[in-house]
């Protein structure tokens, strides 16, 4: 027997609807190029309405594709609603990939429409000569801003706007149909596509933006540093309009004071990214004696945060991190660190430390090599799979990469243990890991554990051949500026942190270390770099 329930299908336009609606006057404040723009969830939803409406004219609909190589403003926001409203796909190309990455993501998704920003045309330009199918550039700028520029079938975005309809209503759609398309940033490989539905990107945004998640109400007003381009900027574009914060969208500029005038000026309560950005903000605020006005959380995700850092910001400005775990192929995160506030500061560090327990909707489980339970006993590693309803089943228009199990699961490439309670503690990626005589040590853990020396500004561990062990590890470092570091110094201060047998066999110095599109530590690159000699072992 069926439930007497209506069918509400779960929407992305019901999303934005809701917002205006329910928080209409709520601010959406956009810095873009030589910009300023103050709006409103009413403003957003009537304009985007009139986007999805000019689209449509143009005979865009289910199942037709655009692109967006942009960075975070109001009008990349109503581009997501826009067009995902009408039932067509929003591709949203990372412009931090290498160039000849985004141009693969484009040509591989095949349309006509890239939206552009003035902070990317320059890189649209140059991307021209190997875009196959690209024939119309809108320019998401004021009319008085149009540059001039070579690129073909150009079209100022506000054209669009005012030819729509304010009033036009949405479609209803099709709840499993495809709206947005994000590919991996090729950090294993070629970049490969995770294609979200309305209903998993909504129950994504509702389950990780509640109570044990980022727990967002009205009170909030977010500071969008994620790239609206990396799995879908995080869900802040929807979390806004869902619960009614105000978001804060830097645009394309991301140094440390401007995003700290923004947190103070704009009253930001929830502070997002990964944990370089937070780092350059608590030295900006050590430096300068000040604080941090209304902010009170930090969700670091894509990488384990130092712990250096969340003691800092929990003890010196009472603001605490909530760490997540999550890939493009799980829309955003997946699980999330919860410390309630009866806890002290230790106890709240320890569970921050870790990437915390899956949030509704979806499930967490680890197997060994052969598949066979590994026992939740917070020590054993194994295998990480995740399944839900935000988690992918396939990658786009690539059948032939299968990384889903017979019984349902998706294998995630990483290594992990999870205690009784369900608590996650990520060891590694699998193939960072260093397998020395058979035995596993995280280059996560090390690392960790060389950034607890107050000399040391970054560190990664990549593994080394050996011909009795296999592989050892490497330690490269990177100093706290002015600060002069020696091997011995490292070796004493690790051997008080970790068991004496991953203590590595070699430790280097150097300037800088190689970074991916989303600020992540390059291992690939820095493993070259070991191989060719740049980096000497
Ligand atoms: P890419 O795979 O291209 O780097 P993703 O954003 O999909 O881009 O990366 C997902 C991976 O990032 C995970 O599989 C995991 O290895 C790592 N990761 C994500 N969150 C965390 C975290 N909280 N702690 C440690 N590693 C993490």
């Amino acid at each position: 027997m069926l439930g007497l329930n209506q069918d509400f299908p779960l929407l992305l336009s019901s999303v934005l609807e809701h917002g205006a609606l329910n928080y209409g006057a709520v601010a959406v404040v956009s810095h873009g190029h030589d910009e300023a723009v103050r709006s409103s969830y009413a403003e957003v939803a009537a304009r985007a309405r009139r986007l999805g409406s000019a689209l449509a004219a143009t005979g865009l609909g289910p199942d037709g594709f655009v692109g967006s190589l942009a960075w975070n403003t109001h009008r990349h926001l109503e581009l997501f609603y826009g067009v995902t409203g009408i039932g067509a796909v929003l591709h949203t190309a990372n412009p931090r990939l290498p160039p000849a990455q985004i141009a693969y993501t484009i040509n591989f998704t095949g349309y006509r429409t890239l939206f552009i920003d003035l902070d990317t045309l320059a890189l649209a330009e140059s991307l021209l000569p190997s875009l196959e199918t690209v024939e119309q550039f809108v320019i998401m700028a004021p009319r008085a801003l149009m540059p001039a520029t070579a690129l073909p079938g150009v079209l100022c975005y506000e054209d669009l706007i005012d030819a729509g309809d304010p009033g036009f209503a949405w479609p209803v759609v099709d709840e499993r149909a495809a709206a947005l398309l994000c590919f991996t940033s090729g950090t294993t490989g070629v970049p490969k596509g995770a294609l979200y539905s309305h209903r998993g990107t909504v129950l994504s945004a509702l389950s990780t933006g509640g109570g044990n998640g980022w727990g967002l109400s009205a009170d909030d007003a977010i500071l969008a540093v994620p790239g609206f381009f990396h799995c879908n900027g995080w869900a802040i574009p929807f979390f806004g309009p869902m619960y009614g914060a105000k978001l804060v969208l830097p645009g394309r500029r991301a140094d440390t004071e401007w995003l700290h005038a923004l947190i103070v000026t704009e009253g930001v309560t929830a502070g997002p990214g990964v944990p370089t950005i937070w780092l350059g903000v608590l030295e900006h605020c050590r430096q300068t004696g000040q604080r941090l006005g209304r902010l009170n959380r930090l969700y670091s995700g894509g990488t384990a945060p130092p712990i250096a850092m969340m003691e800092a910001y929990l003890r010196d400005y009472g603001v605490r991190t909530i760490h997540g775990w999550g890939m493009t192929e799980t829309t955003s995160g997946s699980t999330m660190s919860f410390a309630p506030s009866c806890l002290g500061d230790d106890e709240a560090i320890a569970a921050m430390r870790t990437q915390g327990k899956p949030l509704f909707g979806n499930e967490i489980r680890i197997v060994d090599e052969r598949g066979a339970p590994v026992p939740r006993d917070g020590k054993t590693p194994g295998l990480l799979q995740v399944r839900g309803a935000w988690v992918s089943g396939g990658y786009f228009r690539r059948p032939d990469v299968a990384f889903q199990t017979a019984d349902g699961w998706m294998e995630t490439g990483d290594i992990a243990a999870i205690d009784p309670d369900n608590t996650l503690h990520l060891l590694d990626r699998a193939k960072d890991m260093v397998k020395s005589g058979g035995e596993w040590i995280s280059s996560q853990a090390l690392e960790e554990a060389a950034l607890r020396h107050p000399g040391v500004m970054e560190a990664a561990v990549v593994a080394i051949p050996h011909p009795k062990w296999q592989e050892r590890p490497f330690l490269v470092v990177v100093a706290q500026a002015g600060v002069v570091l020696t091997v011995e110094e490292m070796r004493l201060h690790l051997a008080g942190l970790v068991p004496k047998w991953w203590l590595p066999d070699a430790i280097a110095f150097v300037e800088e270390l190689p970074h991916g599109p989303t600020g992540k530590l390059a291992k690939n690159v820095l493993r070259d770099w070991v191989k060719e000699g740049r980096v000497g072992v």
